[in-house]
């Protein structure tokens, strides 16, 4: 079987969904790998590096022969009909905004896995790109953070005298949230953690930080959070403030499937910051967590600056793509037998990512949202 790798087109992507450390264990599996030119190198992985792998810069010719292709972001439509009639496409799809891409899909009968759909559980950790991308992400917050601020992070003894720590509030402890706890105690940051599922708490202390009570839990579905309601939202509000207020730098993470990101910092918070704070808002993909953040921008409100980034692991584009193509490569390891491809709808997590199939939409999520 032949394996292709694309050429990212989305501006300001710079991973690649395969590097060369990983070739060849895919080629134990018995793949034959087609690489686009340059494909790996914004990610500092040149042509040179991708050993017995076969680089083609025609991207038509690319597809005619690809039995599986890869992709980091959802391709543009218009690839679907240079590839061959039922090969695979595995690729983050988010299909109910790329509605153009899903019905090319559908009609050329490409068994589309959508890597955001990995089903969360132990089996499935190897191959979850959301959260390695976002421990990723996590790690880098603070990082940024801390190169738009007036201070120093850790503790310092000069010769005239000591600077104090800086207070490292994050908010939502998912995979990001935790992750960026670690940087922060590891620049040497006192630091709070804070998040609606209660069980979050141990996993804050453990990374040496203080958990945030709001007496609020809103433990939801499969370990994720619920939006809370207009009365949990005041309570929370009431605890965090303080805390809001006198943070140095505040990293918000927080995230509801399905849904816009929840708001947990409002205007008149922010502009009850200390001067010179800063917020890296991880939320911004879906809107922000700070009422004032602009996805994509960096400003000023009030006291405050606020770092709202977009597909921040692009800025890690190296580690990112290595690990995100290890998680292909442990996918594949379930759709690869004996160098032939076999689709076993029995197994929850082949089911369960495959978002098309013969031309049918199988996720019920985005059936609703397309049909
Ligand atoms: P996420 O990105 O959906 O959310 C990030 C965090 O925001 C979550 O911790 C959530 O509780 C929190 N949050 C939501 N609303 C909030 C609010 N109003 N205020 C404060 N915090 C809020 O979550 P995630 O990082 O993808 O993962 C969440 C959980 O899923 C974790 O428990 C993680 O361990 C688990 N998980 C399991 C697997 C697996 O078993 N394969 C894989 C990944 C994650």
């Amino acid at each position: 079987i032949t394996i292709a790798i694309l050429k990212e087109t989305e501006a300001d992507e710079k991973r690649v969904a395969m590097v060369p450390a990983v070739i060849s264990r895919l080629e134990r599996q018995g793949a034959a790998l087609t690489l686009e030119a340059d494909a790996g190198k914004a990610a500092h992985f040149p042509d040179s590096a991708y050993k017995n792998v076969t680089i083609e810069s025609d991207r038509t010719a690319l597809l005619a022969k690809a039995d599986i292709v890869l992709s980091v972001q959802p391709p543009p439509p218009d690839i679907v009909s240079a590839m061959k009639p039922s090969a695979i496409l595995i690729s983050q799809l988010y299909g109910t905004s790329h509605p153009r891409l899903v019905n090319a899909l559908k009609e050329r009968k490409i068994t589309a896995f959508a890597m955001e759909l990995i089903p969360r559980i132990s089996r499935a950790q190897s191959m979850d790109v959301l959260s390695s991308q976002a421990a990723l992400a996590g790690y880098y917050a603070p990082l940024l953070g801390a190169v738009h601020m007036p201070r120093i992070i850790p503790m310092m003894t000069t010769a005239v005298g000591s600077l104090r720590a800086a207070k490292v509030l994050v908010m939502g402890l998912g995979v990001a949230g935790l992750s960026a706890l670690a940087t922060a105690h590891r620049l040497g940051a006192i630091t709070e953690g804070y998040d609606v599922r209660p069980e979050t708490a141990e996993q804050a202390h453990s990374l040496g930080a203080k958990f945030v009570d709001t007496g609020v839990d809103a433990r939801g579905e499969g370990g994720y959070a619920r939006e809370l309601t207009a009365e949990e939202q005041a309570q929370v509000e009431k605890v965090l403030t303080q805390h809001i207020a006198e943070a140095d730098m505040i990293v918000t993470t927080a995230s509801v499937p399905g849904r816009p990101s929840p708001r947990l910092i409002s205007s008149a918070q922010v502009a009850s910051m200390k001067p010179g704070a800063v917020i890296v808002d991880l939320g911004a993909e879906g809107g922000g967590n700070c009422a004032d953040s602009k996805p994509g921008e960096t400003i000023t409100s009030g006291p405050a600056t606020i770092i709202a980034p977009l597909n921040v692991p692009s800025a890690l584009a190296q580690h990112a793509s290595e690990l995100y193509a290890k998680n292909i490569l442990n996918l594949l390891g379930l759709v690869v037998k004996d160098g032939a491809i076999q689709l076993d709808f029995e197994d929850d997590v082949i089911a369960g990512t495959i978002a098309i199939h013969d031309g049918t939409i199988r996720n019920d999520a985005l059936r609703k949202a397309i049909e």
